[in-house]
C-alpha cells in the first residue's frame, strides 16, 4: 500500500489547479495498477517501446505521458495512443511528431522542453530558439500537433536559489510566450518540478509536476 499512500500525501499537497504526473518508468505494471486503483490517471514514462508495453495491457483511460527523451523513428510507436509528448526539444522533432500524428489521423498535444540547466547533458531549446520557435503560425506549419505549453528540467543541485532561479526564469518566458507570442488558450502547461524539486517549482508557477521516486520508490 506504500503506493497508494505515497501519492495520497503528494496529492494533498498539491493546489488544484497542478496536474500531478506519476513518472512510472522503469517500474512493473503492478506498480501502476496500485497508483491507478488510488485513482491516479497521467503516468510518465521515458522509453516508447516500455510505455507502448504498459499501455497495451493497462487500463484504457490511462493518460500516457512521455517525457523522456524522444527518437523520430520510434515516435510511430506512440502516435495512436500518446496523451502528451513533453520533450520537443529540437524544431525537427515537431516535425516528426506532426508527420506520424498525421498518419494516425490524429492532433497531440505536446510541450516545447527548454534548456533551464547549466549541465548541457539536458536537453531542449534555448530561449533565443524557443522565441524564433513561437513567431511562427505553428498550427499553419504543423497541424497535427497542438503545443500546449513549456516544460523544464532544473539543474541537478543541492542549490536551491539556483533552482529556483532556473525555475523563475521559465515562468516569465511561459509568460511571455503565453501573453506576446503564442496567445492560444489550449496554451496553458507548464512542467516543471520532479520528486525532489517540486514544491520549488510549484511556488515559482508550474502547474504541471513529473513526480517518480516520491511515489514508487528509489529506481535502480
Ligand atoms: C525520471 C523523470 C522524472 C521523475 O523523477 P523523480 O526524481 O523520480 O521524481 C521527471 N521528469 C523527467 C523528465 C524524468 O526523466
Amino acid at each position: 500500500m506504500a503506493i497508494a499512500e505515497n501519492l495520497q500525501k503528494i496529492k494533498a499537497t498539491l493546489p488544484d489547479s497542478v496536474q500531478l504526473v506519476a513518472v512510472s518508468k522503469t517500474k512493473p505494471q503492478s506498480a501502476i495498477t496500485e497508483a491507478y486503483n488510488a485513482g491516479q490517471r497521467i503516468f510518465g514514462e521515458n522509453r516508447i517501446q516500455e510505455m507502448q508495453e504498459k499501455a497495451e495491457a493497462l487500463p484504457k483511460d490511462i493518460q500516457w505521458h512521455m517525457i523522456g527523451h524522444v527518437q523520430d523513428n520510434k515516435i510511430k510507436y506512440m502516435a495512436d495512443f500518446v496523451s502528451m509528448v513533453h520533450g520537443m526539444d529540437k524544431e525537427k522533432r515537431l516535425k516528426a511528431l506532426n508527420k506520424e500524428a498525421a498518419k494516425v489521423d490524429r492532433i497531440i498535444d505536446c510541450l516545447v522542453q527548454i534548456h533551464i540547466a547549466e549541465e548541457d547533458t539536458k536537453f531542449g531549446f534555448d530561449y533565443q530558439e524557443a522565441e524564433a520557435l513561437f513567431q511562427k503560425n505553428l498550427e499553419e506549419v504543423y497541424p497535427n500537433i497542438r503545443v500546449c505549453g513549456l516544460m523544464g528540467m532544473a539543474t541537478f543541485t543541492d542549490d536551491q536559489e539556483q533552482v529556483k532561479r532556473e525555475f523563475k526564469g521559465l515562468h516569465s518566458f511561459y509568460h511571455k510566450v503565453k501573453t506576446q507570442l503564442y496567445n492560444k488558450d489550449y496554451f496553458n502547461t507548464l512542467s516543471m518540478g520532479m520528486s525532489g524539486d517540486y514544491k520549488l517549482a510549484i511556488e515559482q508557477g508550474s502547474n504541471m509536476v513529473r513526480i517518480g521516486s516520491s511515489i514508487f520508490g528509489a529506481r535502480n
